[in-house]
């Protein structure tokens, strides 16, 4: 069988949320490094977090799943610099520039082009790496 990654984590207790919500719903997937980063989580940046790998049919909708659940679950997330609830999610699509970049986004995540997700307070504006668990 043939896998996909559709996420990747630097929080093991996120991933592992993420994986049983879709391992509840009946998705083949499992979560690759994840032994790795627990014993060293320094290596975390270098080997590109922990992998959520999803079989390759089932990729589309298990995306689409943990995005409904992002956006349920950013509605009950208070900023932590206003205590404004309520984040918003804000994905950027980065294009590599030129060969090098484009090697490096393919050796890093396997993936030719790097997504940068960010998550924004609209009270403040402040934006936030990761959801604060
Ligand atoms: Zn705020």
């Amino acid at each position: 069988m043939k896998f996909q990654q559709i996420r990747s984590y630097d929080n093991y207790i996120f991933a592992n949320l993420q994986l049983n919500l879709l391992k509840d719903q009946g998705i083949s997937c499992y979560l690759q490094d994840e032994h790795t980063i627990t014993i060293d989580p320094l290596l975390s940046p270098a080997i590109g977090g922990m992998k959520l790998m999803v079989v390759d049919p089932e990729a589309d909708m298990a995306r689409q799943m943990l995005d409904r659940a992002d956006e349920e679950y950013l509605k009950t997330v208070a900023c932590s610099g206003c205590g404004h609830v309520g984040l918003e999610k804000v994905t950027h699509i980065e294009k590599p520039e030129g060969f090098w970049q484009a090697l490096k986004i393919r050796l890093i995540s396997g993936a030719t082009v790097s997504m940068k997700t960010h998550y924004h307070c609209p009270a403040c504006g402040r934006q936030f790496d990761q959801v604060p668990v």
